[in-house]
């Protein structure tokens, strides 16, 4: 027996007006999804705690059933381990974006134009040496990983990006009095100061500035975090895991416990076919949709709806896989169109499969999934749950 576990990202929403009151999901007709939770037990999920506004990161980190509160410190070890940069523990992360400042240091663009290629400024930043650290760095376009690694560095350093433009970049401060905060900080500002040095002069901006485009003349450097050790999921649970996501957080995430990382297709049905072949390799698959979360920061109920019905289309090529399988399909949080960003409310799942004690619920959305045998869960909840459908449980006690 195999488990998939869909988690849908951003997927629940709260009641929109347009909609007369339904939410996304209960506007979009999803008759694949509803037939699951008919076949299943559903309920609801606290990704993290009741009312804790999750991101991706901590409520993927919960889903697979390690405690966000004790591994994650911030975002940049995950997304640096995404980006393909082989981290050890105790490296200190950073999630950078290339930027346009101007000669104040104001920042005018955070994302550079959105410039695409980055790879020959990121091979010039590359020859940037600080006493004492190693420097790593990856990038996928205007996006970028930063990581040090060595003795005595800390992840308590604030962010160099002032999340606006118009403001100046803020200077890397230390975060507590510890000499470790004080020095990475320092190192942060060292780097940053001879980065902007290197991306002012190097020819690809000069190329940019002549095509009248906003030069990556910055690395603004955020959601510093250290790397922690993760106990390897095949070890923790003796199920080999795979992982089918296209955003660099989720699959740093499932890299560093050890799973195999499958880069997604961006066609849904093509990647249904993906998730069942990679089925027939590995015993647990979490498989991350990304695109409603996307439609939530958006504000877009009506384009939430379009992705709900493909992610629909998408989930009926798994209904001969759930006779003889488990399937899990849930949100990672809620990003309601009316908030533009996460909010701490449940989120819907629904558990279906050979041995679940069905309920009466026979849709898929957040207000029938309230009424599901699951009751109301956590996120941590769900690998248990799932080991035990799976009769991979251990007995507690005699
Ligand atoms: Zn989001």
């Amino acid at each position: 027996m195999k488990a998939l576990v869909v988690v849908c990202d951003g997927l629940a929403d709260r009641p929109v007006k347009a909609f007369g009151g339904k939410t996304p999901l209960e506007a979009a007709d999803t008759p694949n999804l509803d037939a699951l939770a008919a076949m299943g037990i559903t309920g609801i999920v606290d990704p993290v705690a009741p009312g804790i506004r999750a991101g991706s990161d901590t409520s993927h980190l919960a889903i697979l059933g390690y405690d966000p509160c004790e591994v994650y410190t911030g975002r940049g070890p995950f997304e640096a381990a995404g980006m393909g940069i082989e981290l050890r523990e105790g490296d200190v992360a950073f999630r950078c974006n290339f930027a346009t400042v101007d000669e104040n240091l104001v920042v005018k663009d955070r994302r550079a134009g959105r410039i695409e290629d980055t790879s020959a400024l990121v091979d010039a930043l590359r020859n940037i040496r600080l006493p004492g650290v190693e420097i790593k760095l990856a990038s996928l376009a205007y996006r970028c990983a930063l990581v040090f690694r060595g003795e005595g560095l800390s992840y308590r350093v604030s962010d160099t990006d002032p999340h606006a433009t118009e403001v100046k970049v803020h200077p890397a401060q230390p975060l507590d009095d510890s000499a470790e905060a004080r020095r990475t900080a320092q190192l942060l500002e060292e780097f940053s100061r001879r980065a902007h040095e290197i991306l002012e002069m190097h020819e690809v901006n000069a190329r940019r500035r002549a095509e009248n485009l906003p030069p990556a003349n910055y690395l603004l450097a955020r959601g510093a975090g250290v790397v922690p050790k993760l106990e390897s999921f095949s070890q923790r649970y003796r199920l080999s895991g795979a992982c089918i996501a296209t955003t660099a957080i989720i699959k740093g995430i499932a890299r560093l416990a050890g799973m195999k990382v499958i880069e997604a297709e961006k066609d849904y049905i093509a990647r249904a076919k993906q998730a069942l072949l990679a089925l027939e390799e590995v015993d647990f698959l979490l498989m991350n949709i990304k695109e409603a979360d996307e439609a939530g920061h958006d504000h877009s109920p009506e384009k939430k709806v379009r992705v709900i019905e493909a992610i629909d289309a998408m989930v009926g090529e798994f209904l001969d896989f759930v006779q003889e399988n488990y399937i899990v399909v849930m949100s990672d949080h809620t990003t309601p169109c009316s908030v533009g960003d996460h909010t701490g409310d449940t989120v819907p799942i629904l558990i279906a499969g050979p041995e679940v004690r069905t309920d009466e619920v026979a849709a898929f959305s957040e207000r029938a999934c309230a009424k599901g045998g699951l009751n109301r869960i956590r996120g941590m909840d769900l690998m248990p749950i799932l080991l035990d459908l799976l009769n991979k449980s251990e007995k507690f006690g005699a």
